[in-house]
């Protein structure tokens, strides 16, 4: 079974998806980490994420740039965002990606375009989204927690600005594939939102 877990910034989706794979006894993949990795590269060599050619060339990273805490920053979080604009960095991207999702036992992976682009074929799409406002405030907490002192307006605009860019790039935009389920967890809290997707999985799953 493969599970594709797409969403904007901040949805619950990494939440979401770790605890299906959980459930579900499936390797999670968390393909922004990559993404990031990728701004991360950009940021340390002092390069431009804009520019297709230094974005591609940092794709190239090494593995042990993915256990660096610094991937999770929000400065990481809008290199990579710029960096993933860039359909070479995208195509350099795909086969890790790819791979994974084809593992014979099956697998979990969260994104922007899984249910889309890397696994179109999955068994279950969900698209899990919520407001600005909560996902604000969620990313707030999250960040206080960590000792970040950042203004909920400061993280609002932020987040209101990735959704643009990735949801208006050319390649491989955020939207929900055709056969997706929309998972709204704007009312949700953590538990309740990953109770609704185990739902729909076994849902889904039942009916194969
Ligand atoms: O999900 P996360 O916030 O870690 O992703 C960081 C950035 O990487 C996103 O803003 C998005 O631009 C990009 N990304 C992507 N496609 C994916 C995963 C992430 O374009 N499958």
């Amino acid at each position: 079974m493969i599970i594709a877990v797409d969403g904007p910034t901040a949805s619950g989706k990494g939440t979401i998806a770790k605890a299906l794979a959980t459930r579900f006894g499936l390797p999670h993949l968390d393909t922004g980490l990559l993404y990031r990795a990728v701004g991360r590269q950009v940021a340390m060599k002092g390069g431009n994420p804009d520019d297709a050619e230094t974005a591609l060339a940092a794709t190239a990273f090494p593995d042990s740039l993915l256990e660096d805490p610094a991937l999770r920053n929000e400065e990481t979080g809008g290199f990579a965002s710029r960096a993933s604009v860039h359909p070479a960095v995208r195509e350099a991207l795909f086969d890790r990606q790819r791979a994974f999702a084809t593992r014979p036992g099956g697998a979990v992976l969260d994104g922007r375009d899984i249910g889309t682009v890397i696994a179109p074929d999955a068994t279950v799409k969900l698209f899990v989204t919520a407001s600005v406002e909560a996902r604000a405030r969620r990313r707030h907490a999250e960040m206080r927690e960590r000792g970040i002192v950042v203004t909920l307006q400061e993280i609002e605009k932020d987040i209101a600005r990735r959704d643009v860019r990735d949801m208006e790039r050319a390649d491989s935009p955020l939207k929900p594939a055709p056969d997706a389920y929309i998972l709204d967890t704007t009312a949700f809290g953590r538990d309740q939102a990953i109770e609704a997707a185990i739902e729909v999985v076994q849902e889904i799953a039942a009916k194969q």
